[in-house]
């Protein structure tokens, strides 16, 4: 009796494939199967390779409704299921592949669950219900087809992760301004700079600049460039000012969206939303096709998590080189921020309105501290959370530390340059802990 059932849900679901297909946008492939509306569980995910498409098998306990559409440029295939939920660290344990550049998920509507594959390069997305069959529960089938004709199999090279830089303001947007006269545009490019050399020493990243002269810039453009380039993450660099010159220190700063973690944060997005209004030909409505989009993958609570990971990271080294204003990295509805699922971090270096640390933001042995402080928490998120595909997130073996170990013999002991064995690792001291396990990085 169950048998029969599930496989008339099969069927069902088979059947509102083709039907559906042509009832919705072009390039939207949509796919709802009927099944019940019970909640489910996702107990795993398997990944197979086959010819022409990769198939994503998720393991379910009880069956769910679901639907599954594709997203270009950049290209994302997004998959809801509804009243299902499934553990945080299920979608890291899947393997690296060369189409699937990472995969998210997060809570939609607070019991279906989103997933989304960010790909690198356009799909065509297929799925089905599979009923229980011998050992194998319910299971959901997202096949991904290639829409290149060409066999030819690409070789799965390890991308680097990629770094968008953003110089604040720019051009005829000068920013704030110091009591001796220094333009925040002027030193957040210096910093940009300093940050894009030492990320480009680093092996497994690399740099993008939004800007890289004095020119201005609207702050969808930066976030276009971003995207462009495929950025894994988004640094915008800016120098604070308040009226009381004795205000002082670093802060930074994730989006938010559900408002601002205090009153200060709120103004501060006011201030740097403001350039576009006050220097840019455009406003951000919410019409803007741009804004909905983000809206969409906001959604997914991954992205700001993620920036607040790595903003928290970025924080931690900031705070050897400059005072810090708050322990925690503050939110707030920043433009610049809304990156469609790039997480995105915003950091006010300093304040350009205290006279000491517009002397700093000037001084190019302080610019390079903080460029390097910028750079170890980067590559310390990264060498935890490296997006699948990427020469971060790869490592042929893991090394569990002894007493009295060094980080140049155990790169010596496997072959591996030291540089690499630290970027893999974030190692920046030389004080490795018995116990502590490192990677050991591909060549
Ligand atoms: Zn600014």
């Amino acid at each position: 009796m169950k048998m029969k059932t599930d496989r008339r849900k099969f069927l069902k679901s088979i059947a509102g494939l083709s039907s559906l297909a042509a009832s919705v946008a072009p390039g939207i492939l949509s796919a709802k199967s009927s099944a019940g509306t019970s909640n489910a569980r996702v107990h795993d995910i398997r990944l197979a390779k086959n010819k022409g498409y990769l198939r994503l098998v998720f393991d379910l306990k009880g069956t769910a409704e679901h639907s599954v559409f594709a997203l270009h440029k950049p290209e994302r295939v997004v998959l809801d299921i509804k009243n299902t939920k499934m553990s945080h660290g299920m979608v890291d344990r899947l393997q690296a592949d060369s189409l699937i550049r990472s995969i998210r998920s997060g809570v939609r509507n607070k019991n279906d669950l989103r997933v989304v594959l960010d790909l690198s390069e356009s799909v065509t997305p297929r799925s089905f219900l599979l009923a229980p069959s011998g050992k194998l529960g319910h299971r959901l089938v997202i096949d991904l087809h290639d829409k290149k004709k060409s066999t030819t199999v690409k070789k799965a090279s390890k991308r680097d992760v990629i770094i968008a830089i953003d110089a604040g303001h720019g051009g005829r947007d000068p920013g704030a301004t110091g009591r001796s006269g220094t333009h925040e545009k002027i030193v957040t490019l210096q910093i940009a700079k300093r940050l894009e050399k030492l990320i480009n020493k680093q092996r497994g990243m690399k740099a993008v600049l939004t800007r890289k002269n004095d020119r201005y810039m609207r702050l969808r453009d930066r976030i276009h460039k971003a995207r462009d380039n495929h950025a894994d993450l988004m640094i915008s660099l800016h120098a604070d000012a308040f009226p009381d010159p004795r205000a002082r220190g670093s802060s930074i700063y994730a989006l938010s969206v559900d408002g601002a973690s205090s009153e200060t944060a709120r103004m501060l997005a006011e201030k740097e939303n403001a350039a576009d209004l006050l220097f840019g030909d455009v406003n951000l409505t919410v019409e803007d096709q741009m804004v909905k989009e983000v809206l969409f993958d906001l959604s997914l609570t991954g992205t700001i998590e993620s920036s607040l990971d790595i903003g928290g990271e970025i924080l931690g080294q900031i705070k050897t080189v400059n005072r810090v204003h708050k322990k925690k990295v503050q939110q707030a509805g920043f433009a610049v921020l809304k990156a469609p699922n790039i997480p995105s971090v915003l950091l006010e270096t300093a304040f350009i309105s205290n006279p000491r640390e517009e002397k700093n933001l000037r001084s190019a042995s302080h610019q390079q501290k903080v460029a390097k402080a910028i750079t170890r928490g980067v590559n310390k998120y990264f060498a935890r959370k490296a997006p699948p595909g990427t020469w971060l997130a790869a490592y042929e073996g893991e090394y569990s530390v002894n007493n009295g170990d060094d980080v140049k013999t155990i790169a010596k002991n496997y072959n591996v340059k030291e540089e690499d064995l630290r970027a893999r690792n974030a190692l920046y001291a030389d004080n490795l802990m018995a116990g502590q396990v490192i990677k050991i990085p591909v060549s």
